[in-house]
């Protein structure tokens, strides 16, 4: 498809990686003098003079040619393969390779002269043309600066060195569809493009080990189990899903964080994600899978249990069968906080966060809920004892986007706030559960954080509480339990 610049500038042009687009502009070369180029930079304004090589990467993609092409004065136009840049040295964000020329003005390239070319950087970038304006362009200052808001309502400016993290996410649509027809290839959607645009750092992106054997039910509007799994099915199912979720990090080139220091040098790298999965069921009760999946698929943060009743404990939406945390599960905790394993106890029963947080020496998360003062039966909502016990660990509770606890992001964050009244605002974190409700939540897209940022000023934390509850603390928690 034809491209033009506005979406090289706005980063659109992120959902065309690896595909064929026509783009037109002007050839700024390394060697004005050479004639012919395969390699030039194409530029969305006409170079005015020598001394003025734009370097801005939001008008201007890297170009390498089929075939050497003639350089031209006027304008050109070229078709060739897009490829969204991460982490270039020279910091282009994006580059044409296998370009051609489609049409070829007559009218030879103004000479600049060698001189003043060399002068200006052009050799990928010293000097930028306007420096108020471009120099200083980072991936980190876009994410740290949300979107300004409206008039009637505060802007968040993340403080120096915060990441934003969500909890919990399956975004990108990483899960297998349960139609077996479709199963595991379900198409992707972008999720790298959203997080930049909304300035939201790293997630933890959960992959699912109960799929197959787990279904909404009819008329509650739930999910429940409904057949024991064959044995193998779900070991299988977590290959199949972590594979998956590493496709999708290659597809939207992201970087996946695995340590402390990963996570620390996140914000200079674009989008990130820490491997998760919801619920233990893809080991079958076996310890040495735990093992596996953090060396063979860099799993960092797991939740132990999900919608079906497995080998570590009981769930908050079936009857109790295990008292809590099974001594499996007991096995599993302790071995992730010998590995470097955060521990995620979202969907147990209160006994089992109990036992829980009496065997793990990490702090805890409980990645994605909220809080009722009584909440129903099989109800994922917690009480205010349920969390001081998250929160005695030093741990973070997530809350939740769901529609049918709250409103709209301003109900939410009210929601945030209770939560943190009542445990502390340091225990308190944000778990979207994106595309993992049956009705749409009120966070459904990551470029909506400024406005969940700007709510929760709202409701009355500060900017460096805003920056806890939004990532910091999560990160205390994953640098205490991962390394
Ligand atoms: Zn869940
Ligand atoms: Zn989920």
């Amino acid at each position: 498809m034809t491209i033009d610049w506005t979406m090289i500038r706005t980063g659109d042009a992120d959902t065309l990686h690896d595909t064929i687009v026509v783009i037109a502009g002007w050839m700024i070369p390394l060697d004005p003098q050479a004639g012919r180029a395969d390699y030039f930079l194409l530029g969305a304004d006409e170079p005015c003079c020598g001394g003025c090589v734009p370097r801005n990467p939001s008008m201007s993609v890297e170009v390498q040619a089929a075939v050497p092409v003639a350089l031209q004065a006027e304008s050109v136009t070229l078709r060739g393969q897009l490829v969204r840049l991460l982490d270039d040295p020279a910091g282009w964000r994006y580059r044409l390779i296998d370009a051609v020329l489609l049409e070829r003005p007559a009218v030879p390239l103004r000479s600049f002269s060698r001189r003043a070319f060399l002068a200006s950087g052009a050799a990928l970038g010293l000097t930028a043309c306007a420096p108020g304006r471009f120099a200083g362009y980072t991936e980190t200052q876009d994410n740290a600066t949300p979107v300004a808001a409206g008039n009637d309502k505060p802007t968040w400016q993340a403080p120096a060195g915060t990441l934003t993290i969500d909890m919990h996410t399956h975004a990108g649509r990483v899960i297998v569809s349960r139609d077996p027809a479709i199963g595991a290839r379900r198409p992707f959607v972008p999720l790298a493009k959203p997080m930049r645009a909304g300035g939201m750092n790293v997630v933890c992106l959960a992959i699912v080990t109960d799929t197959t054997v787990t279904r909404v039910s009819d008329n509650r509007k739930r999910f429940e189990a409904w057949r024991e799994p064959e044995p193998g099915e779900l070991y299988a199912l977590g290959q199949t899903e972590f594979q998956r979720a590493h496709q999708l990090i290659e597809r939207e080139q992201m970087r996946v964080v695995t340590n402390a220091a990963a996570l620390s040098a996140s914000g200079a790298l674009g989008p990130c994600v820490i491997i998760a999965s919801e619920g233990g069921d893809f080991l079958e009760g076996r310890l040495d899978r735990v093992d596996e999946a953090y060396t063979q698929y860099q799993l960092r943060h797991l939740q132990l249990t999900h919608y079906r009743v497995n080998e570590l404990g009981d769930i908050q939406t079936e009857p109790p069968v295990h008292g809590g945390l099974t001594d499996a599960g007991a096995d599993v905790i302790r071995r992730c906080n010998a590995l470097g394993i955060v521990v995620d106890v979202a969907h147990g029963t209160y006994d089992l966060v109990k036992r829980a947080a009496d065997t793990s020496t990490r702090p805890l998360v409980l990645s994605h809920s909220a809080l009722a003062s009584h909440p129903g039966a099989r109800s994922r909502l917690i009480t205010p004892d349920h969390a001081r016990a998250i929160a005695g660990t030093g741990g973070v509770i997530g809350v939740w986007p769901s529609s049918g606890t709250f409103k709209d992001l301003h109900g939410m964050a009210e929601g945030v706030k209770r939560m943190a009244d009542l445990v502390g605002v340091e225990h308190v974190g944000l778990g979207t559960d994106m595309l993992g409700f049956i009705s749409p939540p009120v966070f459904r897209s990551y470029e909506q954080l400024p406005d969940l940022a700007s709510a929760l000023l709202l409701a009355g934390f500060s900017p460096a509480e805003v920056g806890a509850i939004l990532g910091g603390n999560y990160r205390r928690v994953f640098e205490a339990s991962v390394g």
